[in-house]
């Protein structure tokens, strides 16, 4: 059976543990959105990513600088930034990391606050399990009626743990 491997040999997924020490999770989100900003486009801008991040431009600039000085992006004359080639595979990488536990999370069936809590795993989780992760998805996906059983499981009578809103401590 053919293996999910869309993560394994990611160079992006290698930048990010040599990037590990300096880069941040709020730094992972800035490249993350400069990615996704630049696919249409193939740059972007302070203004439109301080907007779509809901960041001050001057938090913006800042970091636009430092991100700039780990040669992961180009900042060019009147405001236009562009990724290198290290960035845009590290940017690649965040954003299908994104998309990959967006999905799954989706596909759980966890709709609330879905992405709240996607940015609070994303930053955290390993190679080999966002790999199962990405594995299951694609399960789930060539398989709808497995899913179908899935999300009818537990329905009425619950047979698994589960876990109540506002009982206990
Ligand atoms: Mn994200």
């Amino acid at each position: 059976m053919k293996q999910n491997t869309i993560f394994r040999t990611a160079r992006g997924y290698q930048l990010l543990l040599q990037a590990k020490k300096t880069l941040t999770p709020s730094m992972e989100d800035y490249m993350e959105m400069i990615y996704r900003n630049c696919l249409a486009e193939g740059y972007t801008r302070v203004n439109i990513l301080a907007e779509s991040l809901s960041v001050q431009a001057p938090s913006v600039s800042r970091m636009i600088q430092k991100l700039t000085e780990l040669e992961l992006l180009d900042f060019e004359k009147y405001g236009v930034i562009r990724l290198t080639e290290s960035g845009r595979e590290l940017g690649e990488f965040l954003y299908n990391r994104h998309q990959t536990i967006e999905e799954f999370l989706t596909l759980l069936g966890a709709t609330e606050s879905l992405l709240t809590e996607t940015e609070m795993i994303e930053h955290n989780i390993s190679l080999a399990t966002l790999n199962r992760i990405a594995q299951l998805n694609s399960f789930f996906k060539a398989n709808p009626d497995i899913h179908t059983q899935f999300q009818n499981y537990g329905d009425g009578s619950c047979s698994s743990r589960s876990f109540e809103q506002g009982e206990g401590s």
